[in-house]
């Protein structure tokens, strides 16, 4: 069972507290962007076997929207920061890293 730690109210909570929001950290295309891009934004989704960085709510506790970093072959959780950071925390790379010296980084 996937467990996460709410960066807000940092309550450890089991998956049937969440709700998934998908991949995180999309840059979003507004008006005057292509085509392509617009496209890109809507439809284009990392499904790595490995490290992937989710948006996830605290549906059935605070309802606020947050980031995690997790590999989705062993469900390891490297940590999980508020859903306002443009990137992942320094702290959450180098735990990454430490524990996947072949991980790439974000795409
Ligand atoms: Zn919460």
């Amino acid at each position: 069972m996937l467990i996460l730690t709410c960066p807000y109210c940092g309550i450890h909570c089991d998956e049937t507290e969440l709700a998934n929001g998908g991949e995180a950290h999309l840059k979003r295309e507004g008006p005057g962007s292509s085509d392509d891009a617009f496209e890109a934004y809507l439809f284009d989704r990392d499904n790595p076997m490995g490290v992937h960085f989710e948006r996830w709510r605290h549906a059935n506790g605070c309802g606020k929207w947050f980031l995690a970093a997790r590999d989705t072959v062993t469900m390891e959780v490297f940590g999980t920061y508020k859903a306002q950071s443009i990137e992942p925390p320094a702290e959450i790379v180098e735990r990454i890293r430490a524990k996947r010296p072949d991980w790439e980084g974000r795409a």
